[in-house]
C-alpha cells in the first residue's frame, strides 16, 4: 500500500496516535493512515486498499468512533484534507471531509441558513451524512440536496439525490452499501448574517449548558429507543458519574461517556456493557449503539 501512495504521491503518515486523531483522546496505534486531497486520490486508495484485501475504515473526524487500544490491524483513509466549499446562488457544496462546525461558519459569513442547529456537531460533512447526524429538530437530510458519491462496485462517482439514499433516524444508505460521500450540495436560503448567527450562538450556548464539551467524548453513545431518550433511561439507573480507570458517565449528561483522563477503551466498553445491563434490568429496555467499534 504505501509504495503505491508514494508512486501516487498520495500523502499518508505511520504509526500515528489514536490519542491524537480520535475525538476521545484514547486508544493505540494505527500503523497507516492515508490522507486523500482529492476525489481521484480518494477512489485510487479505496481501490487500492481493496484491491490489496487490506481492512481499511474511511474516517471523517472519528467523533462517533471508538479506537481500539492496541494496534489497529488495518489502515485508515481520512477525509480532513477533503474540505473544500464552494457556492452557485444558494447551491452550497462542501467536500466530504469539512467540518459541520466550519460549513456553518461559511454559510453564515455569506448570509445563508441552512446548517444552524447542526453548527454543534462535531462531525465531518461524510460522517454526518453516513449518521444522518441531527440536533434540535434538524436531520443533516432535511438540509441536503443531492450528495457525490464513490460507488466501489461500479467504480465510478456518481451524483445521487437526498431521495435515494435512505434517510431515516441515525440511517443512510452508506451503512449498508460500499459507497462513500466524496462531497454532498446543500439547499440553503439567503437569510441576514446576523440572524444567523444569533441563532447560532443560542443553540451553542444550551449545548453548552446541558453536554460535557470540556471533557472527550463521544457525544450520545446509545440511540434513542422508541422515542425515549437513553440519557433519562440511564440517570434513572442511577448512573451518573459512574467511572472505570479513566472512563466515566457524565455528571451533566448521562447519554455521554467521558474520558477524564487516562481512560482506555476497555474502560469505556465496560461501561456501556454496564449502562446496557442496569437499563435492561430495570426497564426491559434493550439499549443500541450509536457509537461504532473500530
Ligand atoms: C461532543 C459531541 C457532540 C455530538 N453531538 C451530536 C449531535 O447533536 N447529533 C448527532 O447526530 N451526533 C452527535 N455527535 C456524534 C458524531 O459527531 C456524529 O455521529 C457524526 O456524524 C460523526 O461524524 P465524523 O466525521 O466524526 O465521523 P466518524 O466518527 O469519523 O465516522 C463515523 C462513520 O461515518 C463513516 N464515514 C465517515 N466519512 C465518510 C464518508 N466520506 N463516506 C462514507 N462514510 C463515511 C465512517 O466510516 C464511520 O462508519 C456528537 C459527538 C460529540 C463528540
Amino acid at each position: 500500500m504505501q509504495d503505491f501512495l508514494t508512486e501516487r504521491n498520495i500523502k499518508y503518515r505511520k504509526d500515528v496516535s489514536f490519542k491524537k486523531i480520535s475525538f476521545l483522546k484514547l486508544g493505540g496505534i494505527c500503523p497507516l493512515v492515508v490522507y486523500p486531497r482529492s476525489e481521484s486520490e480518494f477512489s485510487a486508495a479505496l481501490l487500492k486498499a481493496r484491491g490489496l484485501r487490506v481492512k481499511f475504515k474511511v474516517v471523517g473526524r472519528m467523533s462517533n468512533i471508538l479506537p481500539p487500544d492496541g494496534i489497529f490491524a488495518g489502515v485508515l483513509i481520512s477525509t480532513s484534507l477533503m474540505n473544500h466549499i464552494s457556492a452557485e446562488g444558494t447551491l452550497v457544496r462542501a467536500e466530504c471531509g469539512c467540518s459541520l462546525p466550519a460549513l456553518s461558519s461559511y454559510l453564515a459569513k455569506n448570509s445563508l441558513s441552512a446548517t444552524e442547529e447542526l453548527s454543534g456537531i462535531p462531525a465531518s460533512v461524510g460522517g454526518a451524512i453516513y449518521m444522518n447526524a441531527g440536533a434540535y429538530g434538524r436531520e443533516i437530510c432535511d438540509v441536503l440536496s443531492s450528495v457525490r458519491v464513490f460507488d466501489m462496485n461500479a467504480s465510478v462517482f456518481r451524483e445521487l439525490h437526498k431521495n435515494e439514499l435512505d434517510f431515516s433516524y441515525r440511517h443512510s444508505v452508506f451503512q449498508d452499501s460500499e459507497m462513500y460521500v466524496a462531497s454532498a450540495a446543500f439547499d440553503t436560503r439567503r437569510l441576514p448574517s446576523g440572524a444567523i448567527y444569533e441563532k447560532i450562538s443560542k443553540l451553542s450556548a444550551k449545548r453548552r449548558a446541558n453536554q460535557p464539551l470540556t471533557l472527550p467524548s463521544l457525544g450520545s453513545v446509545f440511540k434513542r429507543s422508541n422515542g425515549i431518550s437513553a440519557a433519562a433511561l440511564i440517570d434513572e439507573c442511577g448512573l451518573k458519574g459512574y467511572c472505570i480507570g479513566g472512563a466515566a458517565i457524565s455528571e451533566k449528561h448521562a447519554g455521554f461517556i467521558v474520558n477524564r483522563g487516562g481512560a482506555t477503551a476497555a474502560d469505556y466498553r465496560k461501561i456501556v456493557e454496564i449502562a446496557k445491563a442496569a437499563v435492561f434490568d430495570s426497564f426491559g429496555v434493550k439499549l443500541e449503539e450509536e457509537i461504532e467499534y473500530l
